[in-house]
């Protein structure tokens, strides 16, 4: 799929638009940032990782640190590198695909404990605010389908946990995009009517441009325009972790803490080898489910899958947010200069509210890696004072009475803890063979927004690995890993980071 012009991919990894004669900015990409190199890589951190709220909740689980033998095979059909959710999700159907083929999952360190356990929890699919960079990257028509893909993958995660009745804390309620700023509201009001122009679907989508009104639903004091659909938040690892038990039982074997170093030819042409300090693999297929780590292990994809780090803070709220009173919807809110708090209240759960997203504490935190690059893989970054300083001058701010609220012990900005996202050159995720690599297949580079992706996306690869053409798999085309899309990325110029639309 060639984008529309050379500057498309470019712009399509741009995290903010903006139009002609203003200065404000609206954030398009909830957690991306615009990296002036794309050079830095790094395999996991082992040792001194902070925890997340999720894994703090399951110390005493033994998936954990679950190997299904003690010995790593020495061969198997298909090795999948990674137990996020997509590695997990690409076994489950892997197993269902090929019932008599043997699947090894190795996974660096615990289950699950890389980006997927360490999320701020949302699965909300973009409707409309990413169009319009998409639009002119790509092109409208795969702009549409990127939208609905996402709208695609969030159904599935929902009436994947519904039908098959996972303990994961799901909420499924209203989401709600809040501009602060008049201007901003005037560039969202923009690409929200030239989305519907375009046939984009948005009958599913309550929008109010009246301030009063907005503020009211929203309960955002300096609302200027509020839009409200439907998405989810929920417990990240107990779902991934639901799934691989299913995978257990079908006979996938785990290892975890198995890093894989490198990879080589096999014994004949057709054959790869999986090199870990336990010992090597040879297999027929390997699949790389490493996100931000891709390119540690798979060098051509320097420069085209870039990792970061990003902040996840929890807070539990006073005594006047809770109960009746809670927060009760999740949130986008929308600041002049492209920066965003995603807000996402555990409603079905405990009340404890995460804030995640592209805030301003969190692009100064993204400056700082850019001039110390050793720390692109640190998920050891926890409680970083900056970050926590602008959530709280939000609430106290936009939430009425937060401020004047009396906290005890046990309430108020609890801890916050980092992971690593993967940030795609072009903003969107690779699926399909490695070019060069015939038998190696990625699934990765979900641009810290894989929980509105993966469930449609690992299915996808699957779906190739299978022998299905592309248009089978159902994703938007420019998803698609091809020679020609790995080439033009790595002599791409770093992303601007509001493109003008
Ligand atoms: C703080 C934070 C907040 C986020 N919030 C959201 C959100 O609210 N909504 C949303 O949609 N997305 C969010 N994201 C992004 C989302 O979590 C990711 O897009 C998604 O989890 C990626 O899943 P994955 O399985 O591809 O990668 P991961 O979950 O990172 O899994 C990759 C796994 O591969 C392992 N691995 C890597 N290299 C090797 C190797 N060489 N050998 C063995 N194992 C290896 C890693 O240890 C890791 O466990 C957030 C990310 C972060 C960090």
């Amino acid at each position: 799929m060639e984008p529309k012009d050379s500057n498309g991919p470019k712009i399509a990894g741009a995290s903010s638009v903006t139009l002609p004669n203003t200065e404000a900015a609206l954030n398009v990409e909830e957690y991306a940032s615009n990296p002036a190199s794309h050079e830095r890589t790094g395999f996991p951190k082992q040792g001194g990782q902070s925890l997340s709220y999720w894994l703090q909740q399951v110390r005493c689980d033994p998936l954990l640190d679950h190997r299904t033998t003690e010995e790593l095979p020495r061969e198997t059909d298909t090795v999948i590198i990674g137990s996020g959710i997509t590695g997990t999700l690409v076994a489950k159907h892997h197993l269902e695909t090929f019932p008599s083929d043997k699947v090894l999952v190795l996974e660096a360190r615990e289950f699950c404990s890389g980006a997927t356990g360490r999320n701020a929890g949302h699965c909300k699919s973009d409707q409309w605010r990413g169009y319009e960079k998409f639009a002119k990257a790509y092109g409208q028509e795969q702009a549409i389908k990127i939208l609905d893909n996402e709208q695609a993958t969030w159904r599935a995660l929902v009436a994947y946990v519904e039908e098959n009745k996972v303990d994961c804390d799901l909420w499924v309620g209203e989401t709600l995009d809040v501009p602060l700023d008049a201007e901003v509201a005037k560039i969202a009001r923009e690409v929200f009517e030239r989305y519907g122009a375009a046939g984009g679907k948005v009958d599913h989508i309550e929008v109010t441009h009246d301030p009063v009104e907005a503020a009211r639903k929203s309960r955002i004091k300096n609302a200027k325009a509020c839009y409200a659909w439907q998405a989810s938040t929920l417990q990240p690892w107990k779902l991934t972790a639901h799934i691989m038990r299913q995978n257990l039982k079908k006979g996938a074997n785990l290892q975890t803490y198995t890093l894989a170093e490198s990879i080589s030819k096999g014994t004949n042409s057709r054959k790869w080898v999986v090199h870990t300090e336990r010992g090597d693999v040879e297999c027929n297929f390997i699949v790389h489910a490493t996100n931000a780590y891709s390119a540690a292990l798979e060098p051509s994809l320097r420069g085209v899958i870039t990792p970061k780090p990003h902040i996840c803070t929890r807070v539990v709220p006073p005594r006047s947010f809770s109960g009746s009173n809670a927060v009760s919807n999740s949130y986008g809110v929308l600041l002049a200069d492209g920066a965003l708090f995603s807000i996402n209240p555990r409603c079905s759960a405990d009340g404890h509210i995460m804030f995640g997203g592209s805030n301003p504490g969190q692009k100064a935190l993204d400056a700082w890696v850019e001039q110390n690059p050793e720390n692109c893989i640190n998920d050891g970054l926890a409680n970083l004072e900056g970050v926590t300083r602008h959530v709280k001058k939000l609430v106290e701010r936009e939430f009425d009475g937060w401020q004047d609220a009396e906290f005890g012990p046990g309430e108020g900005f609890e801890d916050s803890w980092s992971g690593i996202i993967g940030l795609s050159a072009d903003g969107v995720p690779f699926v399909g063979e490695i070019p060069g690599k015939p038998g190696q297949w990625i699934c990765a580079g979900h641009h810290g927004h894989g929980m509105a992706r993966i469930f449609t996306a690992a299915p996808g690869l699957v779906k190739l690995l299978k022998g299905d053409n592309w248009d089978a798999t159902g994703l938007p085309d420019v998803y698609q890993m091809t020679p020609e899309r790995l080439e033009r990325l790595r002599s791409l110029e770093p992303a601007p980071a509001i493109a003008v639309i």
